[in-house]
């Protein structure tokens, strides 16, 4: 079984897709970790991330800079969402996904094509959204737990940017497959989202 969830940053899909791994046993592909990465090794690499030349060559970074825990950082972030406008940057990290994806016994993968590029056989597609109000709070308090300074509205704006810009690239834009299922977080607490998710996924399964 292949359970694709896809969102915009801070919708919660991240935790919720770790949590579904867990409750039915299946392997967890954070994809964004992957663009991150790229996003990196450009600059590890003295590279430009909107040269597409650049991000394309950072798409050959080490499998340890996997666990660096600055590619978690919003500069990492900022830096992916560059680099994954770039058709070679996607079509380089496209078939990592789908063999995790189609590896026996399935597995459960977030990200932002997911359902509709990655994986369209998924037997489960959730769509996570929430409000940028609620998102930006999540991440303003996440933030603030680890010391970091950042003021509500930079933060807010920097989603939006962010959204506008997975939104509206030509390739593998951010958007809810037409067979997703939403799922609006903007209301729910960490557990509540969780246990939504899984009531969802079992629905799919009939
Ligand atoms: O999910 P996360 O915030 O870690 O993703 C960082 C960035 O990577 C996103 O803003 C998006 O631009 C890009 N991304 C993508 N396709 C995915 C996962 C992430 O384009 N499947």
């Amino acid at each position: 079984m292949i359970i694709a969830v896809d969102g915009p940053t801070a919708s919660g899909k991240g935790t919720i897709a770790k949590a579904l791994a867990a409750h039915f046993g299946l392997p967890h592909l954070d994809t964004g970790l992957l663009y991150r990465a790229v996003g990196r090794q450009v600059v590890l690499n003295g590279g430009d991330p909107d040269s597409e030349d650049d991000a394309a060559a950072a798409t050959r970074f080490p499998d340890s800079l996997l666990a660096d825990p600055e590619l978690r950082s919003e500069t990492c972030g900022g830096l992916a969402s560059r680099v994954s406008i770039h058709p070679a940057v996607r079509a380089a990290l496209l078939e990592r996904q789908r063999a995790f994806a189609r590896q026996p016994g399935g597995a459960v993968l977030d990200g932002r094509d997911i359902g509709t590029v990655i994986a369209p056989e998924a037997g489960v597609k959730l769509f996570v959204t929430a409000s940028v109000e609620a998102r930006a709070q999540r991440r303003y308090l996440e933030m603030r737990e680890r010391g970091i300074d950042a003021t509500l509205e930079t933060i807010a704006a920097d989603l939006a940017a962010r959204d506008e810009r997975d939104r509206n690239r030509s390739q593998a834009p951010l958007r809810a497959a037409d067979d997703a299922v939403l799922l609006d977080t903007s209301r729910l607490d960490r557990d509540a989202a969780i246990a939504a998710a899984i009531a969802l996924v079992d629905r799919a399964l009939g």
